[in-house]
This record gives C-alpha cells, sequence and structure tokens, in this order.
C-alpha cells in the first residue's frame, strides 16, 4: 500500500505547519516543489494541540487516501474528528458508488478534546447563500470565517484585501464577533491535474468533486478549538435532492466533526430563490443594505453585471422586489443591452440546475407581474429549456465548437511557448553558469 506520513506538526501564535512525506506512487499527486501544509489564521492559534491541528492537513489528503487504497500515518488525532471520518466518508460513498474508497488512517494517538461549547461561526464569502446564512444565523452572531488560498489565490493582493473588506463589513454590518481569515496552500500543496486525471472516470474535478467540502471546512478546527465554538455553518450552494455530484453535500459536510464542535451544511432545503427572497425581506425590513459578490469573472471582489450569474442574481432581486443596485450589481446601459443574448446564449450551453434556477425566477417574475425597467421585459418570455430560436440555435451549433477549439488552440501555443522559453532560458543559464555560479545553475 502506498504511504503519506505526516512527520512533523508545528503550532505558532498564527500558523500551523505540517510536514509530510509521501511514497513513490503518491508523488505525481504531490506538489515537488512544497514540503509543508501550512494555513494561517488572522485570530490567535497557538494553544492547539497537536490532534486539533493536523485536522486540515488530514482532511485535505484523506479523498487521495481513499481513492489510491494509502495510508495515513501520523502520530496524534483528534478523537472526534477520527470517529466522524467513516461517518462523511459514507456521503462520498453514495455520491460516487462507481468508485472504491478504501485507504485507512494509522494514527498513534487517538485524543480526546472535548470542550464546553459556545457560539459558532461561519464560512462567509460575501455571496448570496453566504448572507442568506448570516441573516437566518444572525441572532447567533457567528464569527465570519474567509478563507485566501482557494477561489482568491494567496498572491491576490487586491483580491485579498476585498475579501478582507467584505468580511469586516459583515461584520460591522451585523455586529458579530471579530473575524478570522484563515490563508492556506490547500490547493497548491498538491498537483490538481493529475488528481483530475484520477478522478476524470467520475465525471468530476478534484477541487470540485472530492475537495472543497471537508478540505475547506476543516482548516476552522483550529479556530473552533480556540472559541470553544458549538457550530460552524457552511452555507449550501445545491438543493437537497438534486442529482449533481460536488464535494460541498450536506450528506458528507453535516457528518463532520472535531473537538466539541459540529459542522452544518447550511439551508440544504433551500433554492438559490429563496435565499435571495430571504436577504430581500431582511434589508427592507430591518433597513439593511447588504451588498453581495457573486461574480466568478470580475477579479477584486466586485460584479461584472455582464455574466450569466451575475444577471441570474440581478433578476432573482428583481423578482423578490428588490432593486439590484442596493445590492452591489451597479448596470450600465450596455449591461442591459447584452443580458437578454448573454443569457439565452448561456442557457443553451448550461446543464440543469442552472435552468432550474431561471425558471423559478421567471415563474416569480410572471407572478408577481414587476419587471421595472423595460429593458427587462425579456425575461417575461423566457423559456430556459428553448432558450434560443431556430436561427439563433444553428448559429451557436455552429460557433460554440468553432470557439472552443479556439480556445484550447491558444492554450496549446501558450503552453508551447512557455516551454520554448523555458527551454532558451535554460540553455542560456547553461551557457553562463560558469560566470554566474549558483544563481543559475
Ligand atoms: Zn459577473
Amino acid at each position: 500500500m502506498e504511504r503519506i506520513k505526516v512527520l512533523t506538526v508545528k503550532t505558532e501564535a498564527h500558523r500551523i505547519e505540517v510536514g509530510y512525506m509521501v511514497s513513490e506512487g503518491l508523488k505525481p499527486y504531490f506538489n515537488k516543489e512544497v514540503d509543508t501544509f501550512f494555513v494561517e489564521y488572522s485570530q490567535p492559534v497557538g494553544d492547539v494541540p497537536a490532534g486539533i491541528a493536523v485536522v486540515p492537513f488530514v482532511a485535505n489528503v484523506l479523498p487521495i487516501v481513499w481513492l489510491t487504497d494509502s495510508v495515513l500515518e501520523l502520530d496524534e488525532i483528534d478523537k472526534s474528528f477520527y470517529e466522524s471520518i467513516d461517518d462523511f466518508k459514507q456521503g462520498y460513498i453514495a455520491m460516487y458508488p462507481a468508485a472504491v474508497f478504501g485507504g485507512k488512517v494509522e494514527a498513534q494517538h487517538i485524543v480526546e478534546n472535548g470542550y464546553a461549547t459556545e457560539g459558532c461561526a461561519m464560512f462567509f464569502s460575501g455571496g448570496a447563500d453566504a448572507y442568506s446564512t448570516l441573516v437566518e444565523h444572525r441572532e447567533e452572531r457567528p464569527m465570519l470565517l474567509s478563507v485566501i488560498g482557494a477561489d482568491i489565490t494567496l498572491d491576490d493582493k487586491e483580491g485579498i484585501l476585498n475579501q478582507t473588506r467584505i468580511m469586516e463589513k459583515g461584520t460591522e454590518d451585523f455586529q458579530l464577533p471579530a473575524p478570522c481569515l484563515i490563508s492556506s496552500n490547500f490547493r497548491n500543496f498538491i498537483i490538481g491535474k493529475t488528481l483530475d486525471d484520477l478522478v476524470r472516470i467520475y465525471g468530476e474535478d478534484w477541487w470540485h468533486g472530492f475537495q472543497h467540502g471537508i478540505g475547506l471546512i476543516c482548516l476552522s478546527a483550529p479556530i473552533a478549538f480556540c472559541k470553544h465554538l458549538k457550530t460552524v455553518y457552511i452555507a449550501s450552494t445545491n438543493v437537497k435532492g438534486h442529482h449533481a455530484t460536488c464535494a460541498s453535500d450536506g450528506s458528507i459536510d453535516n457528518y463532520v466533526r472535531f473537538g466539541g464542535t459540529q459542522v452544518v451544511h447550511a439551508q440544504f432545503e433551500m433554492s438559490r430563490q429563496q435565499k435571495i427572497a430571504l436577504i430581500v425581506d431582511c434589508c427592507k425590513k430591518e433597513g439593511r443594505r447588504i451588498k453581495l459578490r457573486v461574480c466568478w469573472r470580475s477579479k477584486g471582489g466586485y460584479n461584472c453585471c455582464h455574466c450569466e450569474k451575475c444577471y441570474r442574481t440581478i433578476f432573482a432581486i428583481v423578482a423578490e422586489g428588490g432593486d439590484p443596485k442596493e445590492y452591489g450589481f451597479n448596470m450600465t446601459n450596455k449591461d442591459f443591452l447584452d443580458a437578454e443574448r448573454i443569457v439565452k446564449k448561456s442557457l443553451y450551453k448550461t446543464y440543469g440546475m442552472v435552468r432550474d434556477k431561471w425558471i423559478e425566477i421567471v415563474n416569480k417574475v410572471k407572478a408577481r407581474n414587476m419587471v421595472p425597467d423595460s429593458r427587462m421585459d425579456w425575461v417575461l418570455s423566457l423559456d430556459p429549456f428553448h432558450p434560443c430560436g431556430r436561427i439563433e440555435r444553428k448559429f451557436l451549433r455552429i460557433t460554440c465548437p468553432i470557439r472552443r477549439l479556439c480556445r484550447t488552440l491558444s492554450k496549446r501555443f501558450a503552453f508551447l511557448l512557455n516551454r520554448t522559453f523555458d527551454f532558451v532560458l535554460g540553455t542560456h543559464a547553461r551557457k553562463h553558469s560558469n560566470k554566474f555560479g549558483v544563481l543559475l545553475a
């Protein structure tokens, strides 16, 4: 059996580092340039015992251990987390019936780290799902946790600044306890591309299908220990009963425990439209101003107001009688003019769940008959399952594969160009190695 061995668990005031080694067969899945897994916290975590400090690392390698039938060796692990592994593994087994989830965790010491619990925390991105969870649990005054190293990379200074601002604004607006920014190389210490190849047969990529649920949640274990938290909420994206595979799912998250803390996959029963309704209702009743951040396309934490997801959220807000401008969507005239074309094209190419969300929006808008602007009234006749007419469909059927091919070719070309540069620079470095010594060796 292949092995992953935890060598060291080092805890500093705001940082946890896990040193590890992996056996030969697992090396293609781990980043050669990284030999340490780390997590940093803006709040102190210096008193965390090794069995809790190692939880973020363990959660991020467990799916590798399972799918490669490997052994994870370590000295100490938290008892509550250790005992929950088999429970949340069942969620994966049910989600991927064709996969074999083998492997095992061998710990020298399984240590009880229970505590009298109080309070809660929640992961907070500033998106509609997160704000809806915050609105529902605002009386519990959750501590907000934002993660850097997932969607926002560790070197994206503007993104980090913006995420910090978003977290602080949520904290201030809802008068919550001091938030915690969590930064980790949890996406970089492994090689996503080779792991993607490992799981391609299940129709998923590594991050979305296997890592990002428990991998993200378990980064909170040390802070949950320090604050003696009773609950850590993570907002749901999908609705219970959906048929898509996704590593962040109630059937997995709701079974994760560490120390005395229980994880809850929040609002698993609610649709996105119901969440938007909750947010708009709260803002109207309590006079709050909530700026949503939903866009995947724009950097720096703004909404581009020009992609399908932005338009979907804008219309969802309109359907609930809200003004999108008050929720962080400053649409220009061009955004209005392009909306119909972009939404129809996206719906033509998209999958079931996005269409379901648009059906809910269209039905709500129709029921309320409340499109406030004539530039939006095309949505009243939108059919999410047949978004385009015959001529548009023919046009898209021809142009979509051509554009896809162009994108692939341009990526290949960029790759070849990079390799050429590397080769030329490498040759140059070797030629001058005598002159520059170690620096260019
Ligand atoms: Zn956008």
